[in-house]
C-alpha cells in the first residue's frame, strides 16, 4: 500500500494521502451494484500548511442516510468524530467519499455541501478539499479538488504525480532500496 501525491495547479502546493487514510476509503469503494456511497472527513495535523498530510479518514457513521448516488452523513456523528480527532491533533481539511462510477467527478451537490462545510469555519480555513473514490482501478482512480474562498469561490483540481517520480516515504518495505 502507497502513499498518492496530488498537487495543485503550479504545483506550489501539494496533498499527500498516506496509506492508512487510502486504506480507510478504498475499503467503501462501490465496486458491487449494491454498494452505497460513503464517506466522511479527512484529517491532517497542519490544515494550514503548503504540504498537506492527511493522516486518517473516517466514516461512514451508522446514522448516515445512504443510496448506491447518494450519501448524506450525520452532523452529530462526524462532529463527534471531528472532536475526537481534535484531541488528538488533528484537523478536518476536506471531505472524502464514493462514487459508483471509475472516474467519478463531482456533482452539483457535491461543490455544494463542501462549500457549506469551508463556510461553516468561518474564516478559520483558506481552503477545503473534496476527494471522491470511484469504483474502478487499483488503487481505484481518486478525483481530488479544493475549494477557497478569499474574494470570491474558487475550484481547482489538483493533479496526482505518477507514482514512478515520486521518492517514496515509507519507512518499512522498500524493496528496491
Ligand atoms: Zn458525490
Amino acid at each position: 500500500m502507497n502513499n498518492r501525491l496530488f498537487f495543485f495547479p503550479g504545483h506550489g502546493r501539494y496533498v499527500l494521502f498516506t496509506a492508512a487514510a487510502l486504506e480507510h476509503m478504498y475499503r467503501h469503494a462501490q465496486r458491487r451494484i449494491w454498494h452505497k456511497e460513503a464517506g466522511g472527513e479527512i484529517y491532517a495535523i497542519d490544515p494550514d500548511a503548503n504540504g498537506l498530510i492527511v493522516t486518517s479518514a473516517l466514516g461512514p457513521n451508522r446514522g448516515d442516510r445512504r443510496t448506491r448516488c447518494s450519501f448524506n452523513p450525520d452532523i452529530e456523528a462526524a462532529k463527534r468524530d471531528r472532536e475526537r480527532q481534535f484531541a488528538v491533533g488533528l484537523h478536518a481539511v476536506g471531505l472524502w467519499h464514493t462514487h459508483p462510477e471509475p472516474h467519478p467527478s463531482p456533482s452539483g451537490q457535491d461543490r455544494q455541501t463542501t462549500e457549506e462545510y469551508l463556510s461553516a469555519f468561518q474564516g478559520d480555513r483558506e481552503r477545503y478539499l473534496m476527494v471522491i473514490v470511484g469504483n474502478f482501478g487499483n488503487p481505484p482512480n481518486m478525483k481530488v479538488c479544493a475549494i477557497s474562498q478569499n474574494t470570491r469561490t474558487k475550484w481547482v483540481e489538483l493533479v496526482e504525480e505518477s507514482t514512478s517520480s515520486v521518492p517514496t516515504h515509507d519507512h518499512g518495505n522498500n524493496t528496491w532500496s
